[in-house]
């Protein structure tokens, strides 16, 4: 039978928004050495706004309906951010059909007849596609969250997308440094030059910053992180799955989060708030305490 002091704690922690999927997960929370964390839609709100609309070939307003359409299945942050701008223009999204998607590269589907694409540079280089025009010239920093749009080799052009770091993100952060944790990972699909000045904002090391991943390449930076002691995985997306899975302690985000990852994981964060998780990690080492 389940001890009480776990009973109890399992019930404080659910007050707060995080959910256990059992008291071992509890147990194994308090034994954790290191934290890695996804990016986008976990340390920031994953409510990422278009910020500009570059067409290549074509005019913004035929960019937009496209990539809306391309969008309109995916439950990635930046999907919802194209569908939101879209709307609010007014713009009915183009019927894109066969849509599958790649986690971390991006999507690709049918309309009118011919293949269209979404994504990063990895799509990109996929669809033989070059990024080597002069409307896109100004992203060539890497600064911004990027999504190429294009229709076999052909680049129909590209459209930025920001997210913010969440308020709590920092303070959890922080609450979990001053509780004793020294090893922090950021892991995210997205480019460098973006995780870099999101994860330092949030006092990650550059070195401790991971970026233009792969899902299969979270699961190995995972594993490298388990040789010096238990890894709590914290993700929102599809493709955080497999990390979350990997992880001793898969953590994910409960209310935006995508269901893929909340089977994956064994704890759920309804509250998204890093706070509340600093907090249950405080209620899981006392409680473990408490037991022994
Ligand atoms: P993170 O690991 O930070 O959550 P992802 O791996 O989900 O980021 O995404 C990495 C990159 O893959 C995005 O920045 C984007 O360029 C591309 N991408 C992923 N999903 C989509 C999508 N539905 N549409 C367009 N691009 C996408
Ligand atoms: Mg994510």
């Amino acid at each position: 039978s389940v001890p009480a002091a776990i009973l109890s704690a399992l019930s404080a922690a659910a007050r707060g928004g995080v959910l256990f999927k059992g008291g071992a997960a509890l147990e194994r929370l308090a034994e954790v050495k290191s934290f890695a964390f996804d990016k986008t839609g976990t340390l920031t709100t994953g409510k990422a706004e278009v910020t500009r609309v570059l067409p290549v070939e074509g005019d913004a307003h035929g960019l937009l309906t496209l990539a809306a359409g391309l969008e309109s299945q995916s439950e990635h942050p930046i999907a919802a951010a194209i569908r939101r701008a879209a709307a609010a223009q007014g713009l009915m999204p183009k019927s894109v059909t066969e849509v599958t998607s790649s986690p971390s590269e991006g999507i690709i589907g049918k309309c009118e007849g011919a293949q269209v694409w979404a994504g990063n540079p990895r799509m990109l280089a996929r669809m033989q596609a070059t990024e080597d025009h002069p409307a896109l010239a100004e992203l060539a920093d890497g600064a911004e969250t990027v999504v190429y749009f294009g229709t076999g080799p052909r680049l129909l052009g590209a459209i930025t997308v920001a997210d913010q770091p969440r308020e709590t993100s920092r303070r959890g952060l922080e609450a979990l440094r001053t509780a004793g944790i020294t090893q922090f990972r950021m892991m995210t699909g997205d480019r460098r030059p973006v995780a870099l000045r999101i994860g330092q904002s949030l006092g990650f090391a550059p070195q401790d910053i991971q970026a233009d991943l792969l899902p299969g390449e979270k699961v190995r930076l995972v594993d490298e992180l388990a040789r010096e002691g238990p890894v709590a995985f914290v993700g929102d997306g599809v493709n955080d799955a497999a990390a979350l899975a990997r992880a001793d302690v898969g953590i994910a985000m409960g209310a935006a989060g995508s269901e893929v990852a909340l089977q994956a994981a064994e704890v759920a964060l309804l509250s998204e708030n890093m706070e509340r998780l600093a907090a249950a990690h405080h209620l899981a080492r006392r409680t473990a305490r408490i037991i022994r």
